[in-house]
């Protein structure tokens, strides 16, 4: 993509990777997280529907993800307005945002809070885990989920003009599903065209983030390549653990 090339592609369009400033690879600025819903046992499963209020704080602290609202991370854009304003405040510049198709990206907030604060925002193409994927993204074949990704890229997410920059977060199960396969091999499809960078969410095994390297090089994607038009080439994170991370390679 001779157009995108060096450069980095926020919601608010291309930006010469030199006025990034301090950036931040991988946040959730706004997002669901019904996925990983944990049912509490009998006695407290009234709490897990109450609203969060004073008095069921605590319990909700002790257990984050057996409480509905709890993980609605959508909800106090203000908040999060505010803590962008300290980030920058602080001298951060630039946040890429990993919240794909399944646990909710909103792209049209990404796009107001970027206006609102100046922070940078990049925004992610693709879908998290399989937990998280429909029916229709399940019936998809890796051709149309490549079409996906790239018209997510080169023409808006969600409905919207307002395009993604990076592709990722990526989500990954262990073992890996087979619709999480077909979205892999969709993601080095699209890589391989557009020259983006990648940013995958591995299962929970110290196998997982290798298993995908392999799928992904065999499939297509560029592990080296040093003309990218944005700022990371390919971030693989295992939990809060990064196994390779080659960041703002632009050319
Ligand atoms: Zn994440």
């Amino acid at each position: 993509m001779s157009s995108l090339s060096g450069k980095v592609q926020t919601v608010l369009g291309l930006l010469e990777p030199s006025k990034l400033g301090r950036t931040l690879t991988h946040e959730h600025l706004t997002m669901t997280f019904d996925c990983c819903y944990y049912p509490p046992p009998p006695p407290h499963e009234a709490i897990s529907k109450e609203p969060i209020m004073m008095k069921n704080l605590f319990w909700i602290r002790k257990n984050p993800y057996s409480h509905k609202e709890n993980l609605q991370l959508n909800q106090e854009t203000e908040a999060i307005k505010e803590e962008l304003l300290y980030f920058k405040a602080s001298g951060g510049g630039a946040m890429v945002e990993n919240t794909t198709t399944g646990i909710c990206r909103d792209v049209q907030t990404l796009k107001w809070l970027a206006e609102e604060t100046g922070v940078h925002i990049v925004a992610g193409a693709g879908f998290y885990v399989d937990a998280t994927h429909s029916s229709e993204t399940r019936a998809m074949s890796v051709e149309q989920l490549t079409d996906v990704l790239i018209n997510e890229i080169l023409h808006g997410a969600d409905g919207t003009s307002i395009k993604c920059g990076v592709i990722g977060e990526i989500g990954c199960s262990w073992p890996l599903t087979e619709s999480e396969r077909k979205v892999l091999h969709a993601t080095a499809h699209a890589q391989a065209q557009l020259g983006c960078p990648v940013i995958i969410h591995p299962g929970k095994n110290p196998s997982a983030p290798f298993q995908i390297i392999r799928i992904l090089q065999e499939v297509g994607l560029c592990l080296i390549r040093r003309n990218y038009w944005s700022l990371l080439n390919l971030a693989v994170t295992w939990n809060m653990i990064s196994l390779v991370m080659n960041s703002f390679i632009t050319n």
